[in-house]
């Protein structure tokens, strides 16, 4: 057995398993059930392990790579969807994930 990755959320570490099942690659979760019963404990251990065994282990780094990428872009790419804007009252630059001024809850895309 290898431990292929750790990831700090538990749903992403059963989205990564389902991912390598996918390709045929059967993956285990050793900290699964302490995520579970405790989702902070997992954040203090330094995440969540997601293993493989050793002769799976160069397939499913690709598979887990190419997972790990394309869920950073997602996020990268919605933090890009809300920029900060202007607010056309009072000139407030206002962060993009309110729709309103905070100032003068003048409304922007609402
Ligand atoms: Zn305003």
């Amino acid at each position: 057995m290898k431990t292929l990755t750790t990831v700090l959320r538990l749903n992403e570490a059963e989205a990564l398993s389902m991912a390598l099942e996918r390709e045929g690659i059967k993956s285990f979760l050793p900290d699964l059930f302490t995520a579970q019963a405790n989702p902070f404990l997992s954040t203090v251990l330094g995440g969540i392990r997601v293993q493989v065994n050793a002769n799976d282990y160069d397939k499913a780094i690709q598979i887990a790579t190419e997972f790990l990428k394309v869920r950073q872009e997602t996020n990268t790419n919605d933090a890009e969807n809300l920029p900060e804007w202007k607010c056309p009252n009072c000139g407030e630059i206002v962060d993009g994930t309110f729709g309103c001024c905070w100032n003068c809850e003048t409304e922007n895309r609402c």
